[in-house]
């Protein structure tokens, strides 16, 4: 690698984590902080003017996701409108609001107030969401994770299977973070409908990289990430259909006394300018984007036949290609291509103790060698095809050599194939991992 690849600026291939804050978002946010600084709940004039901008954000940010006004709850971003519909939900539904009548079954399930309890979930959510199943499911609510098959899609059977009069609430994403999978959300609201429950969608991944309505959806509740499409980091939303009785999780007057606590009004109008942004080129962005990711996925499988493309039999997001290199190890592979100047990052969590690998991977039944490879690119509106053709030279020229030597170290029987885990990592690949990782910066 020569010092002026290095010297470079990165190729960015890492746009599911975040997006670079567009120009139109900057301008309004700091239009915001400079003319709308007075708390938006003051009655005096200052405070009026702050209102009208949220009034005015919150018109624009419904506008782009089909959804009313009113319907719309800021917060502080996907995590919390994540755990505001899942603990909203599921407090209003053991009795306090409620859910029955939702759908018109309070009368087909002569049930009016009875209490609603268990949670059913993907088991490919995003993390966050896992963690507070797996609280609410230690203390005592019945959760339900529904499965996928090995492209990574849902199995719908079994979420017929699991979706019963007693569940209170469905989360599924509306895209996977890692894979770029889409879920059948159609086919979801209606089963979770048909039994009076409500049904949350975790929209994150899906805003901006596909024509999204929440009206169309059949979503009960569904959160969305302003930094996800190139707004501010700290900013989303919940949003809920009207007649949907969620209790709050931060008490308060503000947003119709759903989350209280003073708007981030910066955030929020940086989020509005960065919703109409997304809105201006989306068709042509993800034509572009689809297009784009072909090409990378072509290029890397010509050049390197161990590439295999997770999820590739599945509906998938247009901007996100999860790979994996043969048994080369997630971490080798960022750390490689980092060196030469590509960023981009894979679903593996990574931990003091090493890598933990990928629970949407492992849910896919892949083995844990293989739940450690994936790599993810996620490709975004100002990635060229020169970033392109720059990613499938350097990931050549710094994978082969790897590939290859990995090839003829698994020809000659390591110890580990001796023991039976044909698929796992050379020794040499994996001693090679572990020097590699511990190089990296936390
Ligand atoms: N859900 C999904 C599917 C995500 O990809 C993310 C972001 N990685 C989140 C939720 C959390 O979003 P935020 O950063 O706004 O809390």
């Amino acid at each position: 690698m020569s010092a002026s690849i290095a010297a470079a600026a990165p190729v960015y291939l890492d746009w599911n984590a975040t997006t670079p804050v567009c120009a139109e978002a900057m301008a309004e946010m700091l239009d915001a902080m400079q003319h709308a600084w007075a708390n938006p709940s003051s009655t005096h004039a200052p405070g009026q003017a702050a209102r009208r901008v949220l009034a005015d954000a919150r018109l624009r940010v419904a506008s782009f996701l089909g959804a009313r006004p009113a319907e719309l709850v800021f917060t502080s971003g996907a995590t919390e409108a994540n755990h505001l519909a899942v603990l909203g939900a599921l407090a209003s539904a053991s009795g306090r609001g409620g859910i029955e009548g939702m759908h018109g079954l309070a009368a087909a399930h002569g049930a009016a107030g009875r209490v609603r309890r268990r949670l059913v979930l993907s088991a490919v959510e995003h993390p966050g969401l896992l963690a507070l199943a797996d609280r609410l499911a230690a203390e005592g609510t019945p959760v339900h994770r529904v499965p996928v098959d090995r492209e990574g899609r849902l199995d719908l059977a079994a979420a017929r299977a699991s979706i019963d009069s007693d569940v209170a609430l469905v989360s599924l994403m509306g895209a996977n973070n890692e894979t770029g999978v889409c879920m059948p959300l159609a086919e979801v609201a209606a089963l979770a409908h048909a039994q009076g429950a409500l049904l949350h969608v975790d929209a994150t991944q899906l805003a901006g990289k596909a024509q999204l309505s929440f009206a169309a959806s059949g979503a009960d509740l569904m959160s969305v990430s302003a930094h996800k499409i190139g707004g501010p980091k700290g900013v989303g939303a919940l949003l809920v259909r009207k007649g949907v009785a969620i209790t709050p999780l931060i008490a308060g007057r503000q947003e119709r006394h759903r989350r209280g606590g003073t708007e981030n009004l910066p955030g929020i109008a940086g989020f509005a300018a960065a919703c109409e942004r997304t809105a201006a080129t989306l068709e042509r962005d993800m034509a572009a984007m689809a297009a784009l990711r072909h090409r990378l996925e072509q290029g890397l499988a010509a050049a390197l036949p161990a590439v295999r493309v997770l999820g590739a039999g599945a509906n998938r997001l247009p901007n996100t290609s999860c790979l994996s290199f043969g048994t080369l190890a997630a971490e080798l592979v960022l750390a490689r291509l980092e060196r030469a100047g590509i960023v981009a990052s894979s679903g593996a969590a990574c931990s003091a103790g090493g890598t933990q690998p990928s629970h949407v991977l492992l849910a896919m039944g892949l083995d844990e060698a293989e739940a450690r490879s994936g790599v993810r690119f996620s490709l975004g509106r100002d990635t060229s095809a020169a970033d392109i053709e720059r990613t499938v030279a350097a990931a050549t020229a710094a994978l082969a050599p790897l590939l290859r030597a990995d090839a003829n170290a698994t020809v000659a029987p390591s110890a580990a194939n001796a023991a039976g885990q044909a698929n796992a990592p050379s020794a040499a690949t994996a001693a090679a991992a572990v020097a590699e990782a511990a190089a990296m910066p936390a």
